[in-house]
């Protein structure tokens, strides 16, 4: 069976880092019986430069003939003062994740033992371990309610947004939870502010019927999965007071990208932080249970340190590896690569972004260097 997937490296350090992300996920398919290739298409302002917009044709009709999007980053100070609508990220993310329905992002937070001394938080919060994954929702809630506008004039001159969900949108995400919580330690913590919204209690109420749908399939105790409420505000000081009692995290769209940005910081580095956002559509000639999704870095484009050769590549190796799970189940792939980027921490490699004072550190090319080298390693001895 052959794949493919389309590359879209973007701006900033986004070409810099897919390089070797794309080298690594070759070198980990390399037992795969499936045959794999990779289609480069150009976005945001380097799409501008050349074809005058941010997500030219050519580049979404190379995405929907693929299986999946491996993004980099996009965006910079050239394009800044664009009309909105022409500007690198309004003008080719949201598109892309409307025009796939990309209706669930996905955003582990992992803290490796490591890379503790790059955590801002205490070590009596951290050597507790950090392992969370924000399932957070990405096409609906108030980003996209309606109506939302502004009328009036003078002292009753209003602005307004629209916060609504309906059954259907969160019957899919919490599945979609329930499922990722199933390969994981089992608890999942829903995210609300049911004492004040009526859209939240009732994404409460639905939340609780689907996890009960699900608990009374799945009979058996070992598989059931254990479900909390939490309201944001006490969510975002958990976060920082006891992230380790998190294991999976349920949020609207508003509530997930303000926690998940919290989050980011836990993890050492934005440079270490990869998301997947995972489409309504399954992929065509699976079994259906893959779907087509788009991976990328859960930072920027960088500018500040852009042509330098120092920018952390383990975010884009890692949306890699987790392009290769979500929308191949090509599961050893996917630890081949994870666990390289393990033993390339363990053995000391470091960046600038993840590096204390005095450290030793490597350039992009050696970071990936070195995770190449971890996985021709695991082969031989395998
Ligand atoms: P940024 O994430 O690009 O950078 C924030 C800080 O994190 C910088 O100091 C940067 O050097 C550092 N950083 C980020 N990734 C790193 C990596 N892999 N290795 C080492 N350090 C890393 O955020 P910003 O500076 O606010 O935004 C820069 C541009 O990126 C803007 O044009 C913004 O619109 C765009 N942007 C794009 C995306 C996207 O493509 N998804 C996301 C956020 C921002």
């Amino acid at each position: 069976m052959s794949h493919q997937i389309a590359v879209l490296a973007g701006d900033g350090i986004g070409p810099e880092v897919m390089t070797h992300a794309v080298e690594i996920m070759k070198l980990s398919l390399q037992e795969e019986s499936s045959s794999f290739s990779f289609e480069e298409g150009k976005v945001g302002g380097a799409a501008i430069d050349q074809c005058g917009e941010p997500l030219p044709k050519e580049t979404l009709r190379l995405c929907e003939e693929s299986q999946a999007i491996l993004f980099g980053s996009v965006g910079g100070p050239k394009w800044e003062n664009l009309p909105s609508e022409k500007q690198p990220e309004r003008g080719a993310l949201l598109p892309l994740r409307k025009h796939f329905e990309l209706f669930a992002n996905l955003r582990p937070v992992i803290l490796y033992p490591e890379l503790v001394a790059s955590c801002p938080l205490n070590h009596h919060i951290t050597k507790k371990g950090i392992d969370l994954l924000i399932i957070r929702e990405l096409t609906g809630g108030i980003y996209f309610g309606k109506p939302r506008g502004r009328e009036g004039k003078g002292e009753e001159e209003r602005a307004f947004d629209t916060m609504s969900y309906t059954r259907r949108e969160i019957e899919r995400i919490a599945l979609m939870a329930l499922e990722a919580s199933s390969s994981r330690r089992k608890k999942l913590t829903s995210i609300d502010k049911a004492n004040v919204l009526s859209s939240m209690v009732f994404w409460r109420q639905v939340v609780n019927e689907t996890v009960e749908r699900y608990n009374q399939v799945n009979q058996s105790t070992s598989e059931k999965i254990a479900l909390e409420h939490m309201y944001v505000d006490n969510a975002s000081m958990q976060l920082i007071l006891c992230p380790s009692r998190f294991d999976v995290l349920l949020c609207g769209n508003m509530f997930g990208d303000i926690l998940s940005d919290e989050a980011s910081v836990l993890g050492g580095s934005l440079g270490m932080m990869c998301s997947a956002s995972l489409s309504a559509v399954c992929n065509k000639e699976s079994d259906g249970s893959t779907r087509f999704g788009m991976y990328e870095p859960a930072g920027g484009s960088a500018p500040d340190i852009e042509g330098k050769g120092i920018a952390n590549p383990i975010a884009q190796i890692l949306s890699s590896a987790l392009l290769l799970r979500y929308s191949f189940r090509k599961e050893d792939a996917s630890l081949r690569i994870e666990n390289a980027v393990r033993s390339a921490l363990r053995d000391g490699a470091r960046t600038k972004d993840i590096a204390q004072k005095g450290e030793k550190t490597v350039n992009t090319f050696e970071m990936a260097q070195e995770i190449q080298k971890n996985i021709r390693d695991d082969r031989i001895r395998a």
